[in-house]
């Protein structure tokens, strides 16, 4: 079937830009996952569209990335298409305290370039490691901003290949989570509305956030961030390490020594080893102080 889809997608998309049996350690930030029988990386709206229509005629289930950091890959792959909105997809412009910008760019390069327009407003976003799609899908945030303080509109591809312009009232986004992931929209393009300030201030902001993550989080390992939401009332990080999980290890998984909301890739570690290590501390948390820890990161595959 997978040739079937290949060869589909061939009469639609470059075929630099389509890659076979590719392994997903390459692509997400744990370092961690079997091949995708197709990943393809769509370089415009009309690509992106083509390639939901390609995917829902041949029944073959595709799953939407970006850069990969709140995503763990199962060791066997994922049995479709990976459909990775990147580089291909990174344009953006800005216009007085607005910027447009497609899903592909980082959020790191996108607050750099607000920062030197002297817009303030997307500081917290600096050192979030994704891409503008995963923020927006995900409502990312940190040290007090989230993505939705800064959304003006968004423009989302439907399942059935419609494409959809939503406001940010309309995106429902709350706690790491939006209206993109309940109905399985792709995050195309969407506008960012900051407001003016100064450039040195604003710079200041991103440097002194960038020294609060060097020292707390574990930068110099593998992971996807945070791995467990935060549950109501509480913190993760303090949970773990009160259960006395801190540094623990299942294979090449631990539990963050430096911060233990994070689990970390010691090098080689399986997403076997990742997952027994999640269902390991969910378990004890839940029975030494009744709480339930829910994944933030995202597992797909087999
Ligand atoms: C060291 C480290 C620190 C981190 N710190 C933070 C933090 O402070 N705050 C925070 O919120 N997160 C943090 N994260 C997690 C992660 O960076 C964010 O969740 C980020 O928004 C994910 O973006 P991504 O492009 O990597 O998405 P991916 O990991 O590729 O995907 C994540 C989810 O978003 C969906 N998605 C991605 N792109 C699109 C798109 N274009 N359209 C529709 N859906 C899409 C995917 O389907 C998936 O469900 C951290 C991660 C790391 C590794």
């Amino acid at each position: 079937m997978m040739d079937i889809v290949y060869q589909d997608l061939l009469e639609y998309i470059p075929e630099s830009s389509i890659k076979q049996n590719e392994p997903m350690d390459r692509h997400t930030s744990f370092r961690i996952g079997g091949p995708a029988d197709i990943m393809v990386l769509p370089g415009s709206l009309e690509e992106i569209i083509n390639t939901v229509h390609v995917c829902r005629r041949n029944s073959c289930p595709y799953f939407i990335m970006g850069n990969g950091t709140n995503l763990l890959v199962k060791d066997r792959g994922y049995r479709g298409v990976i459909v990775k909105i990147g580089d291909n997809m990174s344009n953006y412009s800005i216009d007085g305290d607005k910027i447009y910008s497609q899903a592909g760019i980082l959020l790191s390069t996108l607050s750099g370039h607000a920062a030197r327009a002297s817009l303030e407003g997307m500081e917290f976003a600096s050192g979030i490691p994704g891409t503008l799609g995963g923020a927006v899908a995900m409502n990312a945030g940190a040290y007090g901003g989230e993505m939705k303080d800064i959304v003006a509109w968004v423009r989302v591809i439907t399942p059935d290949g419609d494409i959809r312009k939503l406001t940010v009232g309309e995106m429902e986004m709350g706690y790491r989570t939006s209206i993109v992931q309940r109905e399985g929209y792709l995050v195309a393009d969407c506008c960012i509305k900051l407001s003016k300030g100064n450039r040195e201030e604003i710079e200041e902001k991103i440097q002194e956030y960038a020294k609060r993550r060097k020292t707390k989080q574990p930068l110099h390992l593998s992971s996807a961030g945070s791995t467990f939401k935060r549950p109501p009332g509480h913190y993760a990080g303090k949970l773990i390490e009160d259960a006395g999980l801190k540094g623990m290890r299942i294979g090449n998984a631990q539990v963050s020594e430096m911060h233990c909301g994070f689990v970390v890739n010691l090098g080689g570690a399986s997403a076997r080893d990742v997952i027994d290590l999640i269902n390991h501390i969910r378990r004890v948390v839940k029975v030494k102080f009744g709480v339930e820890l829910e994944p933030e990161v995202r597992i797909i595959g087999e």
